[in-house]
């Protein structure tokens, strides 16, 4: 993949690049990983997940260079692991890790012992996982933001941002920061059925120049249980089939093409060799923009949040 095959509807082209290359959609290391290690017996639970190391080699051997991780997901050491492992050189990568505020730790001691299990000297990106910590916490939103602000002062940072903001919570940052310390990312939910994770937010950053990373992009495919969307049935369903079919591309191809297409810089992952090919081989297609209006006005007829759900609806 070159940049010259990036075409100018994608959100990344313009960001930034690694080692020459342009940021490309991320692989990630949360959610199952998560679980499966909180489920696990205590003495067992800061063992490393075997599969999750095979999972990222995989995705690395076959040209993924951007990883997603989180304090909370509790996956540095998988990733430091599999970093290790490929031979790839640090700096052909792009790592991007996220500040867990639930948890009686400051940014400025999480960044420290991410650093330390990443095995890195610095992150690609740093994130706030989550803006709803301030009933639980004696800590702000600010206060974590300028902790955050020194570590990128001192260089263990590359790129600051946010995860699962609103309007609201991006402008007190605006409000308290200057511009030199905005947020330059917003991670956040994104399909075709939750296409904006917030009021207004996805015009918001655009105009911002905030770049949008959608996590959870493939919902639609497996998360929707049968009996969840109308009685129609599945309204992306009734659509996805003849895309496919017009395009020679996967149900997830065209899902993840679309979510590029409005501006989102996905993360995903896959256990299987062949989605992983199909998902970086995303770039090498286009969408009409009278499809990519066919799977919004289809999508909006249902509406389904995967994640924080309690704090959003
Ligand atoms: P996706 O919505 O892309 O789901 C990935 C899952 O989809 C995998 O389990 C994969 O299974 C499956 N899949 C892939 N292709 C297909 C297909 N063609 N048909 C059916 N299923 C398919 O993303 P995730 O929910 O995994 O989220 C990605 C990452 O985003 C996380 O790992 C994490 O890093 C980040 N995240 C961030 C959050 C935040 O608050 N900031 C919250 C949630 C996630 P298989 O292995 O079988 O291919």
């Amino acid at each position: 993949m070159t940049k010259d095959n990036i075409d100018s509807v994608d959100s990344a082209k313009n960001f930034c690049t690694v080692s020459g290359r342009p940021l490309v959609i991320g692989t990630g290391t949360g959610t199952k990983w998560q679980w499966l290690k909180k489920g696990r017996p205590i003495e067992e639970r800061n063992k490393p997940i075997q599969e999750l190391i095979d999972q990222l080699l995989l995705a690395l051997n076959n040209g993924y260079y951007h990883i997603d991780t989180a304090e909370i997901y509790t996956t540095h050491p998988e990733v430091a692991e599999a970093v290790k492992q490929s031979g790839i050189k640090r700096e052909d990568l792009w790592i991007t890790s996220k500040y867990n505020p639930y948890r009686q730790v400051t940014a400025a001691e999480a960044i420290k012992s991410t650093l330390a299990e990443l095995q890195t000297d610095y992150l690609d990106l740093y994130l706030i996982h989550a803006p709803f910590f301030e009933d639980e916490a004696s800590y702000s939103i600010e206060m974590a933001w300028k902790e955050i602000i020194e570590a990128k002062k001192q260089g263990k940072i590359r790129y600051i941002g946010v995860s699962n903001f609103s309007i609201p919570n991006l402008e007190r940052i605006f409000k308290a920061f200057e511009p030199e310390f905005y947020p330059v990312v917003n991670q956040i939910e994104f399909h075709a059925y939750l296409q904006n994770q917030s009021a207004g937010i996805t015009d918001y950053c655009k105009k911002r120049n905030i770049l949008l990373e959608a996590y959870a992009p493939l919902t639609p495919l497996f998360r929707i249980q049968s009996g969840e969307a109308d009685t129609e049935g599945d309204p992306l369903r009734k659509i996805l089939p003849a895309l496919s079919d017009k395009y020679q591309k996967t149900d997830s191809q065209i899902l993840l093409r679309y979510a590029l297409q409005k501006g989102y810089l996905p993360i995903t992952t896959s256990s299987k060799v062949q989605r992983i090919r199909e998902t970086l081989a995303i770039y090498e297609f286009e969408l009409s923009a009278d499809d990519v209006a066919l799977i919004d006005k289809q999508g909006s007829t249902f509406h389904f949040r995967s994640f924080f759900n309690s704090n959003f609806d």
